[in-house]
């Protein structure tokens, strides 16, 4: 089902069409994490060859269409040399429309080298994984992507429905999965990947993100929720009160608009550093805008308290010591009344280090990052394992080739 909001209508599309200028330096595919090229894609489009438009998406890109919805306007927009003439042209809307549109099985299809009889495991169904599942079935792998969750999409899954449908991750997943080579294991965790190779696989590739959403070290820290139990259930968390999200970034104002979403009187987010350091995009700042959502910026939360039913908020104010924000003393109120406070300042897991054989890729391995960058990740952890596995054994030297 084509939500229209979402994609670009034919005139919209035809009109950013029309506003690329084909440029020859390609800023717009030297900033993106896997690559893409909009210049070519844009210019296939252009002449009306859509089955190109798409297989150019999709050579590099595994998730295009989710990414075209969801991808940060900090990579190929930025780049835009549109950009210095009016405004960038909108590369991912354009993506996300022809995938949507004229995506088939024929031109999503790429070349595949012949099978090598090799298993591996990829652990984790985010973008990640999913990348390097994708990545290792053209190279010719046997691959059973383990999932411990019962859907495939990882942290997408968090993504409130009105900017990212369940079924764009699940279209995207319907053209990388051959049932020939990719074998998925929905909710089968796997607690230790070294058992995986004594089980007869050649390698591992761990995507298995962040999964620990981060403290806030206060007194009282158990009256907030994490946002990873919010977004995953809002349903059960559903207020007409006031709600407190505590965070400035993309997540924490997904949580802000979801708590809107679902009939809180004001929602408010509690930022450390200014309003203009969010890291949101330009789309986002003004959806929260639009949604009446406050933001009380340069605020650290001392401590949370329960009062009856509801919830208090011990704030004090911030400065910026050399851009760092540190507390002013003398500045603690209490800001009673929240039915709902939100902790929304990011997640963690432990860091794992490589081996020959075993590989982490995304979030588990660089941090909170983007879809894209995760994807980026998955595909160079399966190049980098193939690498591994397909290289010569170095040839023994001879005693006459040691003395020279
Ligand atoms: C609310 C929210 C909004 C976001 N918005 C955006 C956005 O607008 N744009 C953007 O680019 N990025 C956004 N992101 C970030 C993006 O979703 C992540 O960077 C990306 O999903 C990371 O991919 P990953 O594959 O590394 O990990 P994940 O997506 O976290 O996937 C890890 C997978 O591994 C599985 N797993 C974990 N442990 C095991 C185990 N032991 N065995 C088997 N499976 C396991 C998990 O169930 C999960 O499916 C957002 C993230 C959140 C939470
Ligand atoms: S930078 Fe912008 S204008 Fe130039 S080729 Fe890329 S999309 Fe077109």
């Amino acid at each position: 089902m084509t939500n229209k909001n979402l994609y670009l209508s034919r005139a919209q599309l035809v009109a950013e069409l029309g506003r690329c200028l084909n440029c020859k330096t390609q800023p717009c595919m030297n900033a993106c994490p896997v690559n893409c090229n909009p210049r070519e894609f844009i210019a296939r489009a252009k002449e009306g060859d859509f089955a190109g438009a798409v297989e150019a998406i999709t050579r590099y890109n595994p998730m295009g269409q989710t990414c075209g919805l969801i991808c940060p306007d900090k990579f190929c927009m930025r780049a835009c040399t549109r950009t210095a003439i009016d405004f960038p042209i909108n590369i991912p809307r354009v993506q996300a429309t022809i995938l949507e549109k004229y995506r088939t099985a024929e031109n999503a299809a790429h070349p595949k080298l012949p099978a090598n009889g090799k298993k591996i495991a990829v652990i984790g169904a985010g973008p990640a994984g999913i990348a390097a599942t994708s990545e290792l079935s053209k190279l010719g792998y046997l691959v059973t992507l383990f999932e411990g969750f019962e859907k495939i999409g990882g942290a997408l899954n968090l993504i409130p429905d009105s900017r990212l449908p369940f079924a764009v991750i699940e279209k995207d997943w319907q053209f990388v999965n051959d049932p020939e080579t990719i074998e998925l294991r929905l909710n089968a965790p796997v607690d230790n990947p070294e058992r995986l190779l004594a089980e007869g696989f050649a390698g591992v590739i761990v995507a298995t993100g962040e999964p620990d959403g981060i403290d806030l070290g206060v007194e009282g820290e158990e009256y907030a929720v994490s946002y990873l139990d919010y977004l995953r259930r809002p349903e059960q968390y559903k207020t007409n009160g006031n709600v407190a999200v505590i965070g400035g970034g993309a997540v924490a104002t997904d949580c802000a608009l979801t708590a809107v979403a679902n009939g809180a009187e004001n929602v408010e987010m509690f930022i450390r550093r200014r309003v203009g350091d969010m890291r949101v995009t330009a789309e986002e700042r003004k959806s929260l805008l639009d949604a009446g959502v406050d933001l009380t910026s340069m605020t650290k939360i001392k401590k949370i308290g329960m009062d009856g039913a509801l919830i208090t908020l011990y704030t004090c104010k911030n400065r910026l010591n050399r851009g760092r924000p540190e507390e002013i003393p003398d500045t603690t109120i209490a800001r009673p009344g929240f039915s709902l406070v939100v902790r929304a300042i990011g997640s963690t897991a432990p860091r794992q280090a490589d081996s020959e054989l075993i590989i982490y890729a995304g979030d588990c391995k660089h941090g909170g990052s983007t879809i894209v960058e995760a994807l980026a990740s998955g595909r160079e952890a399966a190049a980098r394992l193939d690498a591994g596995l397909t290289k010569e054994p170095a040839a023994e030297q001879s005693p006459e080739s040691q003395k020279s």
